[in-house]
């Protein structure tokens, strides 16, 4: 648990830094937890045996450090991904929090700047302020959306050095156009802005919602942050990943600490790859359970957004924290992500789901 403030206020803190309330998404002990996105529905049992056995393998050898460049992990990352990606064009970390958080030690830093277009992924500016990097916002549109025209714009005239793009994005779900991207991308020439974008949520996009990574040849200040911790069901073992030109790697590679990939990790991750098919096996169950949500929730009467993601994010409430204590109260945790009259919910089993929205049918 933090200390209290006024002990924190006697420590020589970085002045960037006082004042910054950490990354807080609440870990309760309820019931049915559908409050980060996670996959609810666990690890598959032929995918735990071969995990278990690949990890008590590398455990043998423990007293050397690891492949500092997870050879074996980015050429499996590659043939997952597909477009005709080359090992050379991966790269690992610590979860995708720690990717982005690479990115802008090697592109960010004093001097430099990053935009976000709120409402988005609350890391990023943690991540900035954490580099010493000035965050700076500019605003969506109607329903949340972005334009090309708008977003040009704003990465124009904020001279951006890197460039945050969520898509599908947390909170609201909703995925990006690829007009939008080649929009910042070509509006970032002149700074040569490095254009994120962040696609922790890709697996779950609705048919026919590209990938940025088919954007990825010819574009060298693209790059494209995913993970295992959503549609693989591994964010415990915190393994995400980036697409870009092969040179971003070697840029990441002169801010990474040396091993930063453990034995463990990374054995833990090849296993996953290679059931890559069964551990995905629950994504398109989970998109039935995201849709049945919008559905449900716009018979209730909310304003759920369009989701390519496994969460919805549903306006219309006249108390959402209400709600959400009314949920918790009833052993459903979901999130506040302090939007008005919002709340967000992720998709998880058929029996979640259904528990989620009767007590929510209850409450109102
Ligand atoms: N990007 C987005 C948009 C997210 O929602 C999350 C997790 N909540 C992450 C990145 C980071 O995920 P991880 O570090 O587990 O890969």
């Amino acid at each position: 648990m933090p200390s209290s403030v006024d002990a924190l206020a006697n420590l020589p803190l970085r002045d960037d830094l006082v004042g910054l309330h950490p990354y807080g998404a609440p870990q309760l002990d309820v019931p049915i937890l559908l409050n980060v996105n996670e996959n609810t529905h666990g690890v598959p049992t032929d995918v735990h045996t071969a995990i278990v056995a690949a990890v008590a393998a590398a455990t043998h050898g423990l007293n050397r450090y690891p492949d500092r460049e997870f050879t074996e992990l980015r050429r499996n990352l590659a043939t997952y991904l597909g477009h005709g990606l080359t090992p050379d064009q991966l790269w690992a970390a610590n979860g995708s929090n720690e990717v982005l958080q690479q990115i802008l030690q090697a592109f960010g830093g004093p001097g430099r700047t990053a935009i976000g277009f709120p409402p988005t992924y609350s890391m990023y500016p943690l991540l900035a302020s954490g580099t010493g990097t000035r965050y700076v916002t500019a605003a969506r549109g109607a329903a949340y959306a972005m334009t090309p025209d708008a977003t040009a714009r704003a990465v124009r005239d904020s001279a951006a050095n890197i460039v945050f793009l969520c898509s599908p994005n947390n909170p609201t779900g909703t995925a990006l156009d690829l007009d939008v991207i080649e929009a910042a991308y070509e509006a970032g020439e002149d700074a040569r802005a490095i254009i994120i974008v962040d696609e922790a949520y890709g697996e779950f996009a609705q048919k026919g919602t590209p990938s940025a990574l088919t954007l990825l040849p010819g574009r060298p200040r693209l790059l494209v942050s995913r993970t295992m911790s959503k549609a693989f069901a591994l964010a415990g073992a915190r393994i995400g990943y980036l697409a870009a030109a092969p040179e971003v790697a070697d840029a990441l590679r002169l801010v990474r600490l040396p091993y930063h990939l453990s034995a463990i990790t990374q054995a833990a991750a090849n296993a996953a790859l290679t059931h890559a098919d069964t551990l995905l096996s629950n994504v398109e169950a989970i998109k039935v359970q995201r849709d049945r949500i919008v559905r449900e929730l716009e018979a209730l009467g909310l304003s759920p957004a369009p989701s390519d993601a496994n969460f919805v994010f549903f306006g219309g409430l006249a108390d959402p924290h209400g709600v959400w204590e009314g949920l918790l109260a009833a052993g459903v945790l979901i999130r506040d992500v302090g939007i008005p009259g919002s709340l967000r919910v992720t998709a998880g089993t058929e029996q979640e789901t259904t528990a989620f929205l009767s007590a929510l049918q209850k409450l109102l």
